[in-house]
C-alpha cells in the first residue's frame, strides 16, 4: 500500500525515477535504486505526444513524458467515455491513486518507492506548435515494421535478427533505396534471389512494397487495445510521425 504523499513528495519521488534511468534509445546507463525499481514497469510504456494544436507529432517513453510533465511543459490528455480531459501533473497523480484502486488493469504503472502513478497514454506540449512531419522516414526499423517482420518472398515471419533488407531490383541493375524497392527478406530467400530481380530468380513478392502513409510502428500499436485512445488523434489524412 502506498503512503500518502503531498505534492512535493510525489514530485521528488518521481523525479528520482525519471532522472535515474536510461533513455529509450541509448544504451542502459547505471541506474539509481529508485529507477531500478521502476524498470520493467510502465516507465517504458509508449506515450503519444501532441503539439499545442492537438496534432500527433511523435511517440516517446513514459519516462520522457513524465520528465516533461514534471517540468510543467506538458499536460496529460486522458480520453474517458469519448471525452478529452486534460490534467496537470499534480491532478494526474491524484487521479492515479483512484485508478490504482478501481481499475488498475487499464494502465501501465510506474512505481516509485513511495507511490504508483499511471503512465499517461497521451500528452500535449504547451509550447510546441510546429506541424507533424509528413513523411515517414525510410530506415531499417520502419521498413521491418511495414513488412511486419515477414519475409516478402516466403511470407513467413522471422525475428529481426534473421531478416535482411533486399533490393527488389538489385542495385547493380539500377535499383534504388526507396520504399518501393526495399523489402524484408529472410536470409535464405535473400541468398536464393542473389543479385537478380524476382522475375529473373523465378520468385514473387507477397505484397507490392509502398511508402506507408503513417509510421508503421504506430500502425502496429493501433491494433492493440491499450493504445485505443491514440486513434482519435491519428485519424488525420496528413498525419505521420517520427519515432524519436
Ligand atoms: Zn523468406
Amino acid at each position: 500500500m502506498s503512503e500518502r504523499l503531498d505534492h512535493r513528495g510525489r514530485r521528488t519521488a518521481l523525479n528520482g525515477v525519471v532522472a535515474g534511468g536510461s533513455d529509450e534509445e541509448g544504451p542502459g546507463k547505471l541506474l539509481s535504486p529508485a529507477a531500478a525499481y521502476a524498470i520493467g514497469d510502465g516507465i517504458n510504456a509508449k506515450v503519444l505526444v501532441l503539439n499545442k494544436l492537438y496534432m500527433a507529432i511523435r511517440v516517446i517513453s513514459a519516462r520522457r513524458a513524465f520528465s516533461l510533465l514534471l517540468r510543467d511543459l506538458a499536460e496529460v490528455i486522458h480520453v474517458e467515455d469519448g471525452k478529452y480531459l486534460s490534467y496537470d501533473y499534480e491532478t494526474w497523480a491524484e487521479i492515479s491513486e483512484l485508478q490504482r484502486q478501481f481499475e488498475p488493469e487499464r494502465h501501465d504503472w510506474v512505481r516509485t518507492v513511495h507511490f504508483d502513478i499511471a503512465a499517461p497514454k497521451v500528452i500535449r506540449l504547451f509550447g510546441y506548435d510546429r506541424m507533424p512531419q509528413q513523411r515517414v522516414k525510410l530506415n531499417r526499423r520502419n521498413l521491418f515494421a511495414r513488412d511486419r517482420n515477414c519475409c516478402q518472398y516466403c511470407a513467413r515471419s522471422f525475428p529481426t535478427s534473421e531478416l535482411s533488407i533486399d533490393h527488389v531490383i538489385p542495385r547493380a541493375q539500377g535499383g534504388v533505396d526507396s520504399w518501393e524497392n526495399l523489402v524484408c527478406a529472410c536470409v535464405r530467400c535473400n541468398a536464393r534471389k542473389g543479385g537478380r530481380t524476382p522475375g529473373q530468380a523465378g520468385m514473387s513478392l507477397a505484397n507490392r512494397p509502398t511508402r506507408p502513409r503513417r509510421n508503421p510502428l504506430i500502425s502496429v500499436r493501433l491494433g492493440q487495445e491499450k493504445y485505443a485512445s491514440w486513434k482519435a488523434f491519428l485519424d488525420n489524412a496528413y498525419w505521420s510521425v517520427e519515432l524519436k
